[in-house]
């Protein structure tokens, strides 16, 4: 086996991240195995049916059933040893932070984490996503996972593939920890990161009493709202939904930025965003530079207008 992709259940069905690694293994090219655990691990195997992978590995015990540490590190490391793929991938996830450390350490494999592309050689982003940095492996084998948007989903190649079980051999003694509901349940039921429509809104939102007007427009567009993070750390909105370097990752269909300048830790966590509006007074602001589309105006007589628009 060359490449084992391990997958990730986002509330029953398959993480975009996922989707986005294995486009990642289809561009690194061998056999591609792809490792699904827990008790959705065959609604996973069937969702990943037409893609072009060799074979999709499912792993299903009542001790893994949901997601724990110590119990999903355990698996992936048992994976490993028995298949001896080349290269591990994953998406970059919260989930991902949490366990990947320990089969990297349980099994002494370098873990390369949160990789932007692979155009030549490994590459990731250093001293606050200022620079880029080509990392590479000093040993065969390796653990990587893939910065939110390093890959597009809709790339995946069609295809088929095969499925078969795997038996782990698992113990109270080694899966102790249980875990508690998923982030984004617990704040909110907002899910930045699979969201299709952001509406985000920055600094020239201006005061906490203007942040109702972003929310209205959210509501008639059916959009998430996200922030940059002066508008989290003025406490107008929660840290969860904060998105940059600090925050979170999103690459929505649509991305409304409101108000925000552009900073480069801003722009890291939405730059995979399929298109970008901006609305922005000032004509030089370096959002601009990203955006496919430009509005040069006050966002706080647009909003209003925008919302009694599409209202109508
Ligand atoms: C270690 C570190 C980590 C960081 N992490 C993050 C992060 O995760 N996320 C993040 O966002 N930032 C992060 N930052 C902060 C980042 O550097 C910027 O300061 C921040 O992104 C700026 O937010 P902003 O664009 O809302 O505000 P500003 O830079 O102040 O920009 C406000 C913009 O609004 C425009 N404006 C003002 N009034 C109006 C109006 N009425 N109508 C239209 N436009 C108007 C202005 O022209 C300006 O362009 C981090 C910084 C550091 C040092």
């Amino acid at each position: 086996m060359d490449i084992l992709v391990v997958l990730e259940d986002n509330r029953g069905s398959l993480h975009r991240m996922s989707k986005e690694a294995i486009v990642g293994a289809q561009k690194m090219g061998g056999s591609i195995s792809v490792l699904a655990i827990g008790n959705n691990a065959n609604g996973l195997a069937n969702e990943l049916s037409n893609i072009d992978i060799s074979e999709v590995i499912t792993v299903n015990h009542d001790l893994v059933s949901t997601y724990s540490a110590d119990g999903y590190s355990e698996v992936v490391k048992q994976v490993i040893e028995a298949e001896s793929p080349s290269t591990i991938l994953i998406g970059h996830s919260y989930q991902t932070r949490d366990y990947i450390p320990r089969v990297s350490t349980k099994l002494d494999i370098p873990f390369i984490p949160d990789i932007i592309s692979m155009e030549n050689g490994l590459v990731k982003q250093i001293l606050n996503s200022k620079l880029n940095a080509t990392i590479s492996a000093a040993t065969d084998q390796k653990i990587l996972s893939f910065q939110s948007s390093a890959f597009s989903e809709e790339a995946m190649m069609p295809g088929n593939c095969s499925s078969r079980s795997f038996n782990v051999d698992l113990d109270s003694s080694l899966v102790r920890s249980e875990s508690e509901d998923p982030f984004q349940e617990a704040a909110a039921d907002v899910d930045l990161e699979s969201a299709e429509l952001i509406i985000s809104v920055g600094r020239g939102i201006e005061k906490e009493d203007n942040i109702p007007i972003v929310f209205e427009l959210a509501k008639v567009m059916g959009a998430e709202v996200g922030a940059s993070r002066p508008v989290v750390d003025s406490g107008w909105l929660p840290s969860f939904r904060q998105i940059g370097s600090s925050g979170q990752t999103v690459s929505p269909k649509l991305y409304l930025a409101l108000g925000i300048s552009g900073a480069i830790q801003h722009v890291v966590g939405m730059k995979g965003s399929k298109n970008i509006l901006a609305i922005n007074k000032d004509a030089d602001a370096p959002i601009f530079e990203i955006a496919d589309y430009a509005v040069i105006g006050d966002v706080l007589e647009i909003i209003p207008k925008l919302t009694e628009t599409l209202k109508g």
